[in-house]
């Protein structure tokens, strides 16, 4: 049986394993993790979970065809429990606070209540997350693999689509704010999304949770890593854990196997990454094999910026529930050159196995780009420490002032900056996802093939805009398929 090894086992190395083993290969996964996931991750600490992952994940509807591609891998099936939640999230200003509900004429209702002089801007907008409502990413192949009958089908799926980017393809969340009058339906609509991602991105985003295929498994993100794991170990995968990957291994046009950092040489018949792009060109090949159009967007960084966290959590001793994400102006802080003015706090209540009885997880967040990534960087050790402390108090008090309610009940558990994402993960600038879509910038959408090496395909978020969970697994299934493709079989798994 020919042999591929895997580099990563994020959910696009774990999906890779599972269409490899459906394919008939004999596939090893090779994560330098002691636990599988990536950033579909979660921890403990002092008795809590601290879940970092799934906010929202697209596919939970059976429904779907991306529910299917979960079903296969293991990751949800018909049993599965989902989060109770009645909101996309929350924002306040000046003394009022609007939600995007799951019941979109809850949030038509509200926000025409909340500013009647914005009801035509609102109406639209509700229309429009209406069309958006079947809107996903491709499952059954690649786009560059399908044919007339193909998109033909994926068409009429989507027709409601074209309004959708005719009316908020060429505008950012920031103009989509400012068609509105109200302070704060401007600031609901670029709070959620950074103020520069394209406004169908939003609109997308939100009628994926409002028409219930962005539910959140209960149990969290790293229970769902280890589903899929298992499912993969069951189906004779195998996982190698605590295995960072040096380099792989070419000769020729070709790919021998991998050199583990402990200097162990594994050969395969093919070789797919999963890890950053960024990791793979640089470090486990040289950076020259890098497709162009990907090298010119790391080099764009104000044209394809990245999105990371610094975030914070807390232990609440109390229920603290019906609250979930919110976002508030808060007192200035200084961050390098950054000055920040606005961060969100998420309420965990929603999953009891967060948090012991009557206690509740609250994290907040405030969103970094590359620049904030350079700062944390540029700090010595000690420096950034402290830094961190120093910030993580500092949200702390504007927490407090927002919700004195919590006043004696907030307890520091973690903290952790885009560093961190790029320490555990190798992810480029600690990103959570690949490139963000900006207006007037090109979406990036490469074959996942490496000119050069015939037996070397790329799998994981950084192969389609804008990444997250669903680009992730599609990428899994599309590396295998691009395989069989090039070895002349069949390309149905
Ligand atoms: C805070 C946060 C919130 C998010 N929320 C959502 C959400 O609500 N919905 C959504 O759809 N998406 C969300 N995402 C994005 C989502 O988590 C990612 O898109 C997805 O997990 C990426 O999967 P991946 O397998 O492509 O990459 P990764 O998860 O980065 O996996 C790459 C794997 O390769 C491993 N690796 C790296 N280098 C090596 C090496 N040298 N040798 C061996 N292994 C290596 C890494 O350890 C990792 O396990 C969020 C991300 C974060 C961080």
């Amino acid at each position: 049986m020919e042999k591929i090894i895997i580099v990563g086992g994020g959910i696009a190395g774990l999906t890779t394993g599972v269409y490899a083993l459906k394919a008939g290969f004999e596939a090893e996964i090779y994560e330098k993790n002691p636990v599988p996931g990536g950033e579909c991750m979660g921890w403990n600490r002092k008795g809590y979970h601290i879940d970092n992952c799934i906010h929202w994940l697209t596919g939970t509807d059976p429904k779907s065809e991306l529910w299917e591609a979960w079903n296969t891998i293991g990751a949800l099936d018909e049993h599965t429990e989902y989060a109770d939640i009645d909101r996309f999230y929350s924002s306040r200003a000046e003394g009022r606070e609007v939600s995007l509900w799951c019941d979109l004429k809850k949030t038509e209702d509200e926000l025409i209540k909340e500013s009647p002089e914005d009801e035509a801007e609102i109406r639209k907008f509700i229309q429009h997350v209406e069309y958006a409502k079947n809107c996903s990413v491709p499952v059954s192949k690649p786009l560059d693999m399908m044919g007339l009958g193909d998109y033909l089908k994926l068409g009429k799926s989507m027709a409601d689509m074209p309004k959708v980017m005719k009316e908020y393809g060429k505008i950012s969340c920031a103009e989509l704010g400012k068609r509105f009058r109200s302070p704060v339906l401007q600031k609901l609509m670029c709070d959620y999304l950074p103020p520069q991602y394209t406004a169908y991105s939003l609109i997308v985003s939100y009628a994926t949770v409002a028409f219930g295929n962005g539910d959140i498994p209960l149990k969290g993100s790293l229970a769902m890593s280890l589903r899929i794991a298992e499912h993969f170990k069951k189906m004779g995968g195998v996982l190698h854990t605590n295995c960072p990957v040096k380099k792989i291994l070419i000769e020729g046009k070709k790919a021998l196997g991998i050199e583990l950092e402990d200097g162990t040489v594994e050969k395969s018949d093919f070789v797919i990454s999963s890890v950053d792009t960024d990791f793979l060109f640089g470090k486990l090949v040289d950076r020259n094999y890098m497709p162009k159009p990907l090298a010119k967007a790391y080099e764009n960084r104000n044209g394809y910026p990245v999105t990371s966290g610094f975030q914070v959590a807390y232990a609440i001793d109390s229920d603290f529930s019906g609250k979930g994400t919110v976002f508030f102006d808060c007192e200035p802080l200084t961050l390098g050159t950054n000055r920040i003015t606005r961060m969100s706090v998420k309420s965990y209540a929603y999953d009891k196995s967060f948090a012991p009885e009557g206690k509740t997880v609250l994290q907040a967040n405030l969103v970094q780009g590359d620049v904030d990534y350079e700062y944390w960087k540029s700090l010595g050790e000690e420096e950034y420490r402290q830094k961190k402390e120093e910030l993580a108090e500092a949200l702390t008090e504007r927490i407090v002032k927002e919700f004195p309610e919590l006043e004696g009940k907030i307890e520091l558990l973690d903290c952790w900056t885009p560093l961190t994402y790029n320490r555990y993960c190798n992810a480029y600038h600690g990103s959570y996802m690949g490139f963000m879509t900006t207006v007037g910038n090109k979406q990036l959408q490469y074959k996942g093939v490496v000119k050069g090496i015939k037996n070397l395909f790329i799998a994981g978020q950084w192969i389609m805009n804008p990444g997250g969970l669903p680009v992730a697994l599609v990428s899994g299934k599309f590396a295998v398929q691009r395989l069989l493709y090039s070895q002349g079989k069949s390309m149905e798994i």
